[in-house]
């Protein structure tokens, strides 16, 4: 019989924490995991999936305007956000009871409480102030939004936590961010009908994805009619009348809005853990620092998803949790892979991207053929929607690796997950020639690209 009362505790019951114990539970194993606020965290409660629903949500404005040029007439339509919000709920809570009875069924003990480390084995729950001991004890206790406190007014603003749970939709919003969930946000509030504007102090959104794509996609957001201004931070945020908000920014504009969002990063939750008392190092963020295997330097604690501020991603966070299984309870040593992870901004148009960029591509391989398309999708022809869908594979010439595969359009993020395996499986771009069409698809693009539309060679674009 072991010493510990657990062979494996979980803090946080997100998607690394809850996959990790439900399997580790399978196996046999004796253990309990402890989540603070709703099983599922981040992800199910308000992070990917409430973000979906409302994106679907915002996409029948676009949806009405095209049903004309297919023939249809729509009437007048209007929209309620307390019943999306309430739909939304529902489900969120239907989500939260899989998860949490997930990793009751498969065996293992779930607490509803805050936990904290005494020591090196031992847990203190908050809630019945109990402690509890365990041989190994997982850290997924993930991250929240990054709180701005240097600017004046920061009280004022919202957080994507908080957009997921308005009392009623904004008829006008500035969101500060230049990230994906400040993009994503800025195109849900559009849609929805919302005056929207992004600020963002860097020269363009959504840094580190292929420049083609940051550009297609921001001119595509402006010619809807949402503001991006560039170059430009709040510099402070004040009440003024009927209940609106002003922000002044370091430019010196004035924007009026009645709900200001900060979109600014996500900060790893690892305060009052009590982690110095188990002598778990913290790196510069206060992420978790860890080695190969998700192991902290304290040799029975590990740390996984979103607080070790590796890539802060749900399917990386559920990864890195099946790694861990296996190196800690199956003898298997499993490092985490998270080279070519594909993955989507769910814009309007939407980003789905794996790979290097071809900026990134360019300083790491030199030599490059760059295959291009820019075109209207079939779909936005009849109702007149100008807007154009870029593809983009980016070659390692040589080799004729596919090292990058680019997409902005509609469905992009569906199209990513079948790039990703031809990407990871290192696929070359004769057997993307090889491949048959599917017509008519948008998606055909990628395999009938002959020719390179131009070419990089020691870095530097030539023809
Ligand atoms: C708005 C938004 C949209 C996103 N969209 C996407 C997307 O489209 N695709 C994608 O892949 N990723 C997306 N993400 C990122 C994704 O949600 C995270 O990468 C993922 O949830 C990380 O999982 P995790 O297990 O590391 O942490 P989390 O899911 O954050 O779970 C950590 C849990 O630990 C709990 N906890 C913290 N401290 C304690 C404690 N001391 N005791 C007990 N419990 C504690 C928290 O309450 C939380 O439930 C999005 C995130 C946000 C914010």
């Amino acid at each position: 019989m072991s010493q510990y009362d657990y062979d494996l505790f979980v803090i946080g019951g997100g998607s690394g924490g809850v996959r990790a114990a439900r399997v580790a539970a399978g196996l046999g194993k004796r253990v309990a995991i402890a989540e603070e606020y709703r099983f599922g965290g981040t992800c199910v409660i308000r992070g990917c999936v409430p973000k979906k629903l409302l994106v679907y949500a915002s996409q029948f404005s676009e949806q009405f305007e095209d049903a004309a040029g297919y023939g249809w007439s729509v009437g007048e339509t209007s929209f309620d956000w307390p019943t999306l919000i309430a739909n939304k709920d529902r489900e969120i809570a239907r989500l939260e009871n899989i998860y949490r009875s997930g990793v009751e069924k498969a065996g293992g003990t779930a607490f509803h409480s805050r936990a904290e480390l005494v020591d090196r084995h031992t847990i203190r729950l908050l809630s019945g102030a109990r402690k509890v001991t365990a041989g190994t004890i997982l850290v997924a206790t993930g991250g929240r939004p990054s709180p701005h406190m240097a600017l004046p007014g920061h009280e004022l603003t919202i957080t994507s936590n908080d957009a997921f749970h308005l009392d009623e939709l904004p008829k006008a919003i500035v969101i500060a961010g230049g990230g994906y969930i400040a993009v994503e946000f800025a195109n849900i509030f559009h849609g929805l009908g919302v005056d929207t504007t992004l600020i963002y102090r860097g020269a363009e959104i959504l840094s580190r994805f292929d420049n083609d794509l940051r550009r297609g996609l921001h001119e595509a957001m402006e010619r809807k009619g949402i503001k991006i201004l560039c170059h430009d931070v709040f510099a402070g945020i004040e009440k003024c009348g009927d209940g609106g908000l002003l922000a002044r920014t370091a430019k010196g504009r004035e924007l009026v809005a009645d709900q200001m969002m900060l979109a600014l990063g996500r900060t790893p939750n690892t305060e009052s853990l009590g982690l110095e008392n188990a002598g778990v190092a913290l790196g510069p963020v206060g992420d978790i620092l860890v080695d190969d295997y998700s192991r902290t330097n304290v040799d029975n604690i590990f740390a996984l998803g979103d607080v070790t501020n590796r890539l802060q991603l749900t399917p990386v966070a559920i990864h890195e949790a099946m790694c861990f299984v296996e190196t800690v309870f199956k003898g298997n040593p499993t490092k985490p892979d998270l080279d070519d992870v594909p993955t989507a901004v769910f814009s309007q148009p939407e980003i789905g991207t794996v790979g290097l960029s071809e900026e990134a591509a360019a300083k790491k391989l030199g030599d490059l053929d760059i295959y291009r398309a820019a075109f209207r999708p079939m779909r936005n022809i009849l109702p007149g929607r100008e807007e154009r869908t870029i593809m983009k594979l980016v070659v390692e010439a040589g080799s004729n690796r596919v090292v990058g595969a680019h997409i902005l359009g509609p469905d992009a993020g569906e199209m990513a997950q079948l790039l990703g395996i031809a990407v990871k499986g290192r696929l070359t771009k004769d057997v993307f020639d090889r491949t048959m069409a599917v017509h008519p698809t948008a998606a055909e693009e990628l395999v009938t690209m002959y020719q390179p539309s131009y070419r990089i060679r020691g870095g530097e674009r030539v023809a």
